[in-house]
């Protein structure tokens, strides 16, 4: 999936924005060259007849890369196809879902690729590939992906897997100090090679998918592996192979955790700005919206908009015509279930005054005198040593866990390495600076009690 794709998906309330979707017209496969294991015999080659590709574009699609995408949506020709990488040591590999078009987000699409091979694998007709899974869960094969996170989720929540022995592109550029890291720019910097963008927002839930999808899926993987050695590289001669080992260990294990959904309707943007009848209205809404997606199985703004329930909430419509001249009120949910949006906004008004929602408190912690000092000093330190490093401040250690230090105060670069939000390699890089500076802080803070104690209040 790319990256741009996925900061335009936001969490819940699933409240993503709109786009359009490409359509698929025509069914084709696409079919490897024979360069590379695994032997033709042992895959299974469509012939090109029965592909309903033309002749040139059949001839263009062998030559590309050699690797052109295999599209195995056969439970049988899966099977082959992982018994012919079985003994390899590494998977660049993709998921495609689709949470811009869906409300439940799970994989549609698999896309992996080895030293030799690339295929395209179809989970809705060929069901879980337990093969894969085995392959993902061997701590002797290395999986490639760009941005693990979201596969990994997936993964897990789909199929119960626990993927071992990771390696990131992204989070590789990143300790590189690259800050352009998304794929296609990582792909452009090191290889000249301009990824396609045109299915971006592609639905991968439908079926079939057009030859143009296919490409544009196989494009997620072709490259990794290469991507992968040349950051690998780089990370070793900057000493940094290390740091990454450290970030790619963490990744293991990662899985969905489940958020306070009752909570969600606060976080939508422009909630702020209510008041808390209002608020109690848009509880309803977000209530009925979401439900409603749920059972369509449909991304929550292609039901009714974030912003259009905000409006309503404002509003408060009593009726029909009202609600209908509501801005963005999309006709077909008027028509049909105007009454339940009426009835949602009633239930809003009938809140009892004590029961109005509203918004959390800030967090709050033993807040020291000095503690934005002792921020201010970690910053500082922190700002220095990326400089040092040219990496971006952020990725070097994140404001959190600067004020994550800050309240624990440290006395010791033992003390520091025993918060667990902080990695072993950022303690190496600012653990010394770290307790100078939170040492600093205290002194001044003891020679401002002094300086009170002599000249103050007498
Ligand atoms: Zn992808």
């Amino acid at each position: 999936m790319e990256d741009a794709i996925r900061s335009a998906v936001g969490v819940n309330s699933r409240g993503v924005r709109s786009g359009t979707a490409g359509t698929a017209t025509d069914f084709t496969r696409a079919v490897r060259g024979k360069q590379g294991a695994p032997s033709g015999d042992v895959l299974h080659y469509p012939s090109r007849s029965a592909t309903g590709i033309s002749l040139r574009q059949f001839a263009i699609l062998v030559n590309r890369n050699n690797k052109p995408p295999l599209y195995l949506d056969e439970k049988d020709a899966v099977d082959r196809f992982l018994t012919g990488i079985a003994n390899t040591r590494a998977i660049a590999l993709d998921t495609e879902g689709a949470s811009f078009h869906r409300f439940i987000d799970r994989i549609y699409l698999l896309q992996l690729s080895t030293r030799e091979a690339s295929a395209i694998l179809d989970p809705l007709t060929i069901g879980v590939p337990d093969g894969l899974g085995a392959l993902l869960e061997a701590r002797k094969v290395e999986v490639v992906f760009h941005d693990a996170d979201y596969d990994l989720r997936l993964l897990h929540q789909d199929y119960g897997w626990r993927v071992t022995n990771i390696f990131d592109t992204r989070v590789a550029a990143q300790l590189l100090g690259i800050r352009a890291f998304g794929l296609a720019a990582l792909l452009e910097r090191f290889f000249g090679v301009k990824l396609d963008k045109k299915h971006q927002r592609a639905d991968w839930s439908m079926r079939p998918l057009t030859q143009g999808m296919l490409e544009y899926a196989a494009q997620d993987t072709e490259h990794l592996l290469d991507l992968r050695d040349r950051l690998g590289h780089d990370l070793e001669k900057l000493g940094r192979s290390g740091w990454a080992a450290e970030e790619f260990a963490r990744l293991e294990g990662t899985r969905w955790e489940s958020e306070d959904d009752r909570e969600a309707f606060l976080r939508l943007k422009g909630a702020r700005d209510l008041t808390r009848r209002q608020l109690a209205l848009l509880r309803e809404l977000v209530t009925w919206r979401d439900d409603l997606a749920r059972t369509l199985d449909r991304a929550t703004f292609r039901v009714v908009s974030n912003e259009t329930l905000l409006e309503i909430a404002r509003g408060a419509p009593a009726n029909r015509a009202t609600l209908g001249a509501v801005k963005g009120m999309p006709r077909g949910i008027l028509e049909s279930r105007a009454s339940e949006v009426l009835a949602a906004v009633e239930r809003g008004r009938a809140v009892p005054e004590n029961a109005l929602p509203r918004f959390p408190r800030a967090q709050r912690w033993e807040r020291d005198a000095d503690f934005d000092d002792v921020v201010a000093r970690l910053k500082s330190v922190r700002d220095e040593a990326a400089e040092r490093l040219d990496l971006d401040p952020g990725v070097l250690c994140a404001r959190e866990r600067l004020e994550l230090v800050a309240r624990r105060r440290p006395a010791s670069v033992e003390q520091l390495s025993e918060i667990r939000e902080l990695r072993t390699w950022q303690i190496e890089v600012l653990g010394q600076g770290f307790v100078r500076a939170i040492a600093k802080s205290g002194k001044a803070l003891e020679a401002e009690r002094a300086r009170h104690g002599t000249n103050g209040e007498s």
